[in-house]
Parts: C-alpha cells; structure tokens; sequence
C-alpha cells in the first residue's frame, strides 16, 4: 500500500505537485479566514448584547432623570394651602399668576387643575396643545388613591407626558393624613423639542417605534424600545432609542475581504505563473527529449534564466549525438567495407602470389623449352608489378589519411603531359582487345605553360583510363581535355563503352574498398582504391570528379581542376638556343629501366635522328659505354635496380670524363640536385619529361 503511494508521488508531474501544494496552502488560508471571520462577528455579537444591556439601563436611568425635576415639583406645589383655597374659590387670579409661570419656568406645554370630583378647573397651555381638556376620568380615582401618577396619554396633538398629584394642605407633606382637595397635572408633549434634549444627553437617536423601520439585525447600533404606557399601565406607544456603537467591527471586516481578495488574485497569478514557469519549459524538455525537435528547443530559449542553459545543452547534446550517429554509421560502414577489403586483399595478393610461387616451381624444371620458360617469367614479373601496384595503392591511402600528401605545382606543358599519358596507357591495352582509343585535345590551345601538379594529374587521369580500359570489353575509350581561359580550369573527361555502374553505386564509388560487386568486377579484380585515391588528389588540386554511367552502355568519369600560367617560362625562353647542326649517326644511350619510359625517349630521340642504344640498369650502361666508344650522349635515370644512375656515372666520367651525362629523375628536392651536380652529371631533366626543356639542355651540352 504505502509502496503504491510513493509511486503515485514519485509518478506525480513537478506541475501537479506545485498546485497540490497551492492547494493545501489555499485551504489553510481559506480556513483561517473562516476562523477570523467567525472570530470578528462572535466578537461582534457579544459586545452587541453587552452594550445593548449597558444602554437599557443608561436609558432607564435617562428617563427616570429627565423626570426626576417634575416629579419633585408637582409633589412640592401640591401641598400648599393657597392651592387648596385656589381649588374651592377658583381663584383664576391666583393661578394665572403663582401657577401659570410654570409653563416657562420647567419647559411644560400644558398644565391644569381639576376639583376633587373631576371637575376641570383652569388650564394654561403653550400653543403646541391646543385641545383644552383630556385627562380622562379614570385617572381620578387612580390618582386619588396613589397621590401621584406619571403616565401617557394620547391626545389630538400627539403623545404626551403626564405628571399628575393630588393637591393638600401644607400641613401635609406626605399626603397621608388629609384627604385630596383637588388634582394637579403638568403635560409635556412628546414632540422634536422634547427628543432633542434627551438626544443631546444621551447621544442617541430618538423617534416613535415603527416596526417597519427597525432592524434589530444591526450590529452597528445598539437599540432599545422605551413603552409609553397609560395610568392603567397598558402600551399606548414606544420610543425608538438608538446609539451608534462606537467600536468598528465593519473595517476589520473590510480589511478581511480585501485580504481575501488579494489572496484570489495572488493565487490566480501564481496559477499563471507556475504554468509559465514550470509546466510549460518543463513539457518542452518532455518533447524535446522525444523528438529532439528544434522548435521546442527555441520555445525553450525564449523562457529564459535556467532553462536558456538547458535549451543549449540540448542543443549541443543532440548534435554530439547526431555526430556520433554519423561516426558510428561510418565506423560500420568502415567495418564492412575493412571486411570486404580484406576478402579481396587476400584474393588480390594470393592471386599473384600462387602465380609466383606456381610459376618458379615450373621454372624449376631444366628441361623447360626457353620460348615456355620466357613466357613463365612474363607471368612471373607481372605478377610482381601487380603486388607492387597493390603495395603502392596501400601506402598512397594511409598518406592521403595522414595528410602527408601535398601537391607540387610545377611548371607543365599540358598538350605534351596529355599525350605522355594517352601513350603510356596505349600499351596497357591487350592486344585482343577490339577497342578505339582516342584522344581529342583541347579546342583551345594555350600559347604558354601553365603551372599544376603534373605528377598527381598524370595519375588521375591514368587512373581513369586505366579503368575504362579494364571495364571496357570491346567499343571505345575516349579521352577528352579542355581548358577554359576565363575561369583557368582544365577538364578531362574519360569515356568509355564498358560494364557501366548501376546508378546505386555513384556515390560510393569514389569511397574507399568499393567496388560494384558483379561478376566482371570480380573477374577482373581490383581493392577499389584507384578511385578513391583519384577522388583525393583531385580534391587536394582544388577540383571536383564526377561520375556518369548507365549499366551495360559505358560511364564517363570527369574531373575539373584550377591551374595558373606560367609566367616565369616565357623569360626562360628567350635564351634559349635550337639543336647545333650535328651528324645524323650521332648516338645515344638511354638508361632507363621503365620501358614506357625508354619508348618515350626512343621516340623523341628518333625524331631528332640519334641513335639509340638502351641499358635496363646501371651497371649496363657502365658496360655499354665501354663496349661502344663512339657514344655521344647519356640519358641516365637515377632510381635503377642492380646499379643507381649515380654510380653509373661516377664510372662512366671515370672512363670517358668528356662524355656528356644527363640525369632524368622523378625527384627534384634540392639535395637531390646537389647530389646530381656531385656525381658529375653535366645536367638534369625532370619527369615527366618536358621535349623542348630536354633539347634545349641537349643543344647547349652539346654546344
Ligand atoms: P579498382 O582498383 O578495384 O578498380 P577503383 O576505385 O578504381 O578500384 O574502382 C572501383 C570500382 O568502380 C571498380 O571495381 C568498378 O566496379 C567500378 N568502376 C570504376 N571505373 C569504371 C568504369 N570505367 N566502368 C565500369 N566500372 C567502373
């Protein structure tokens, strides 16, 4: 049980928790407001009755005073001897003047004598009472026997206050031992007069009873109802007396209510307010860690102070994770494709490997028919250059990954770059292969060198044709170069008529280990790297390679690269001289390991008419310039097998000192230099090799 409470609390909202709060604080106040005001009006009631009792008696007392005077002189004028013999000789002289005075003397509005039978004597009266007689004849007997009555009357001109006595000797103050010789009556009328000096000494308000316009409910006064009532005791009428109670109980009150409204208020504002503040930012963050949406997160923003915070922590939360979500999409796309790669590294290295090791086993054999045993080697050594090639492939991705490639710019004929790589790519093409492979120059022609990194543009382009050769079984291979002036850009575009690439792979193609995984692909091999490694360099270059293919008619690759002119060139031009007149038998001798290299120095070398006589290694060229004194001229590549075109020319300088070397090299960095002028070289020419460079070094050697 108390197990399913706290749950319900701990599943409670912080907002329910607030107003439930809010509420049991309401109830508290509401409680203690009932309990003031039950206080304040108890207290009220109470001090009422208490007044109210105190007032009746001051009343009582009041009256009792007010009549205090009339009673003693109507009861001091009526034992006197002259108003005894007033009554029997009915005197009016006497009266008018010892009696009449009185009128004035005790502010009364009527007095009046009567004998002893009733009968009316003499009266004076103020002009308030005009009716001449109206005691009634009941109050005589009454009268004599009580000697004095205060009583009541109703008259035509209202209600009146009657003192009335019986009159005796002087002989007797008491009354007691002479019998009444006759009655005396003083009238008061009961009018505004008469009310105002009670009201002035009591502060009270006094009228005639009227039921309809009391309120005995009213707390605020105190009220009594004095009973008028006649000789014989019975009600003719009542005085209303009122005073007002000076103790306000009806501010307290007020003070209450406005207490209590401003509570009502402050609860609908802090109502408002606890929504603003807490159930709103707090059913963003709900939202927001659903759906991570953005809007909720701008809400948030706006509601200020913590929740700011919060909203920016939110923000770069969800984009740590979106970061992470792309890192861990990668990591497995990585994995699979490091998986697929590995598939086919294996594949790709135990290809060549197996011929290898299956080919020198054969080679093994004496018996072995030399045109056979040539052939095995062929198998032998391309399957060495494969390893490489895969090798190579390696260690260029980890250098692009590691940032260790820079480009090089140098200074570069780009119509003789072109071709150089058309030419080179020609003899890779199998001899069985039935396709037309071109190469459509520029439409614009550039007068001047341009500056790019001819090493890297090489190959990519190579790389391209190199592709569109594998994947083309029979058709075209088309490769296409333009320059644009305006923007300085050179587009090469390759284009063939092969396999195609189903639309899905065109974006994946250029990432690293993919290959369209189809049977051709598999049949002719490769770890999907080229394109990948391409797709950098061309980056690297500033430019950008497109892809566009449609399975089974062919793709074209394309790619544009910025370049810059070469300014420093044309200076260098200028001094330069052509070919000196020379013998058409002069020879020279290429050292070159690389055939693709040497047929392109056999063929510039035939244009211009030498002869050629080649060396795979250096220690071959060392052999044929001792074999054939009549050698005008050595082209020496640096990096050889067996013997390094440094060591070839220090022993060639040692046998002929006049004989012109020129180192050709793929590497240009300054100690290189410095060692090419060391070894006694008489100069160098970088590759790819630049035709019109190469013979003007010719020329002034030579000169
Ligand atoms: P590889 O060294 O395996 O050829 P690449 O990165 O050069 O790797 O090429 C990746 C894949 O792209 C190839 O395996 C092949 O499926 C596809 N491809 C590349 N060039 C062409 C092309 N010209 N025609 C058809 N498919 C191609």
């Amino acid at each position: 049980m108390r197990r399913k409470i706290l749950d319900k609390v701990s599943a409670a909202t912080t907002y329910s928790k607030i107003i439930t709060l809010l509420f049991f604080f309401s109830i508290g106040f509401l409680l203690l407001f009932a309990f003031l005001f039950y206080f304040i009006f108890n207290q009220e009631k109470k001090f009422h009755t208490h007044a109210t009792a105190q007032y009746n008696n001051e009343v009582k007392a009041l009256f009792n005073l007010n009549s205090e005077a009339y009673t003693s002189v109507i009861s001091d004028i009526t034992y006197w001897d002259e108003f005894v013999s007033f009554i029997h000789t009915r005197n009016l002289n006497w009266f008018n003047t010892s009696i009449a005075n009185f009128i004035d003397a005790y502010k009364v509005d009527y007095i009046a004598s009567y004998d002893l039978e009733g009968n009316f004597i003499t009266k004076v009266s103020t002009s308030k009472i005009v009716t001449p007689k109206f005691i009634p004849q009941a109050v005589f007997k009454e009268l004599y026997n009580k000697k004095f009555l205060k009583f009541y009357l109703k008259i035509p001109e209202g209600i009146v206050e009657v003192y009335g006595a019986t009159v005796h000797p002087s002989s007797d103050p008491f009354k007691n031992k002479t019998k009444p010789s006759g009655y005396f009556f003083m009238v008061r009328l009961l009018d505004s007069n008469y009310f105002t000096n009670l009201e002035k000494i009591s502060s009270s308000e006094i009228a005639f009873f009227d039921p309809k316009n009391f309120n005995d409910k009213d707390l605020s006064k105190t009220a009594i109802e004095y009973n008028l009532n006649d000789f014989s005791g019975q009600k003719i009428g009542s005085l209303l007396i009122e005073r007002k109670i000076n103790v306000d109980f009806e501010t307290t009150k007020w003070l209450l209510f406005v207490a209590f409204f401003f509570f009502g208020i402050t609860i609908v504002v802090y109502l408002y307010y606890a929504k603003k503040w807490s159930l709103k930012p707090l059913n963003l963050i709900k939202e927001i860690l659903k759906t991570s949406s953005s809007g909720a997160i701008r809400e948030l923003k706006h509601v200020k102070g913590e929740f700011y915070d919060i909203a920016n922590l939110f923000e770069d939360n969800i984009y740590q994770k979106k970061q992470l979500e792309i890192a861990k999409k990668r990591a497995e796309e990585s994995d699979l494709l490091k998986t697929s790669f590995l598939t086919n590294l294996s594949h790709e290295i135990r290809t060549p490997m197996n011929a290898i090791i299956g080919f020198t086993e054969l080679l093994k054999n004496d018996q072995l028919p030399s045109a056979e045993k040539e052939e095995y080697m062929k198998v032998i050594h391309d399957s060495g250059d494969n390893l490489v090639s895969i090798i190579d492939d390696l260690v260029e991705m980890s250098k692009i990954d590691t940032n260790l490639i820079k480009p090089n710019f140098r200074s570069t004929d780009l119509d003789a770059l072109m071709e150089s790589v058309f030419q080179a790519n020609k003899i890779s093409i199998p001899q069985d292969k039935e396709l037309e492979y071109k190469l459509i120059n520029s439409s614009v022609k550039l007068i001047k060198r341009i500056i790019i990194d001819d090493v890297k543009f090489s190959e990519i382009v190579t790389n391209l044709i190199e592709n569109a050769i594998k994947f083309t079984k029979k058709g075209f291979v088309i490769i296409t170069y333009d320059v644009n002036l305006i923007s300085k850009t050179i587009t090469v575009t390759v284009k063939d008529s092969g396999v195609g690439i189903p639309k899905e792979f065109h974006q994946s193609i250029f990432k690293r280990f993919n290959r369209v995984e189809n049977d051709f692909a598999i049949e002719v091999g490769g770890l999907g790297l080229g394109l990948s490694i391409a797709n950098a360099y061309v980056e690297l270059l500033g430019g950008k390679m497109h892809i566009q293919s449609e399975e089974n008619v062919g793709s074209t690759f394309s790619f544009t690269v910025p370049f810059d002119f070469d300014t420093e060139y044309d200076k260098l031009m200028e001094g330069m001289k052509d070919l000196p007149e020379r013998d058409d038998d002069d020879i020279v001798l290429i050292a070159e390991d690389d055939n693709i290299n040497f047929m392109l120095f056999e063929k510039l070398m035939k244009n211009q008419k030498f002869r050629i006589i080649r060396a795979n290694n250096g220690a071959e060229a060392v052999k044929a310039v001792t074999e054939n004194p009549s050698i005008d001229l050595v082209l020496m590549d640096i990096k050889m097998p067996i013997m390094d075109g440094y060591e070839a020319t220090v022993e060639i300088k040692k046998l002929r000192p006049d004989l012109p070397v020129i180192a050709q090299t793929a590497y240009s960095s300054s100690e290189e230099i410095e060692k090419i002028k060391e070894s006694g070289f008489n100069g160098y020419i970088a590759k790819p090799i630049d035709k019109t460079k190469l013979f003007n070094l010719i020329a002034s050697i030579l000169s």
